[in-house]
């Protein structure tokens, strides 16, 4: 597996505007946002995405998706937030390092496709 800019992120060979970390989680600010609140919360220990998330036990998973509901939380308070997970080619992933977006911090549109 090469290393992906996420990587070096978790590595500290990059900078990033960390939002939060804990030992399970690293949560961090989007380079180009998308919304006031535009969040990356990735996995310390790696998978590549979401479509591969049947190869980490059942217990980390959890953790993790635990983390991002308390992060968007954090973040957004009770006005609401979209969590978001690009996969593949179609879903237009470009870093493929498993990473929730979260987006916030306004009414939100939906025009994914
Ligand atoms: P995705 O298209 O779902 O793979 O999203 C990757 C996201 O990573 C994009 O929203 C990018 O803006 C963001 N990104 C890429 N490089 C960095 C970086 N060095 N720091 C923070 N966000 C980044």
């Amino acid at each position: 597996m090469s290393a992906t800019v996420f990587d070096k992120i978790i590595n500290k060979q990059l900078p990033a505007d960390i939002v939060y970390e804990d030992d399970v989680v690293l949560a961090f600010k989007d380079i180009n946002p998308q919304a006031p609140v535009h969040v990356l919360v990735i996995p310390k220990h790696k998978c590549r995405s979401f479509a591969d998330l049947d190869e980490v036990n059942t217990g980390a998973v959890g953790q993790y998706m635990h983390a991002v509901a308390k992060i968007a939380k954090q973040l957004t308070g009770d006005a609401g937030y979209r969590v978001v997970f690009n996969v593949g080619k179609d879903g237009q992933q470009t870093v493929d390092y498993l990473h929730a977006h979260i987006l916030g911090g306004k009414q939100l549109s939906w025009h994914p496709a």
